[in-house]
């Protein structure tokens, strides 16, 4: 589910060109470090990530559990291990996380 990549890019907040890493939540980028000076900028994916999800978990169960367990990211982390055998459950889970960080 999570996925990581280097790219070579100029940085918003240093200004340098440095490798940055990008974390993909599924398709989308949700957050991009600058190696150099180690800012960090989030990107929202809620509203695009978790249709996505639903339409993996409800495709690939098994290839998302693998994944899931073996690349956990910080949403992966914030849930309770049992809900790794429960994908819809889980579903409705993310809905909630992400429903809280908004309203913060
Ligand atoms: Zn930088």
């Amino acid at each position: 589910m999570m996925a990581v990549e280097e790219s070579f890019l100029r940085c918003t907040a240093c200004d340098q060109e440095a490798e940055h890493v990008v974390v993909y939540a599924g398709r989308f980028v949700s957050e991009i470090q600058c190696t150099g000076c180690g800012a960090v900028t989030r990107l929202d994916v809620s509203d695009e990530y978790l249709p996505d999800l639903r339409q993996r978990i409800s495709s690939k169960p098994g290839r998302l559990m693998r994944r899931f367990r073996r690349d956990p990211g910080e949403l992966a982390t914030s849930l309770p291990q049992r809900t790794l055998s429960k994908p819809l459950r889980m579903v409705e889970e993310f809905r909630t996380v992400w429903r809280s960080r908004r309203e913060d």
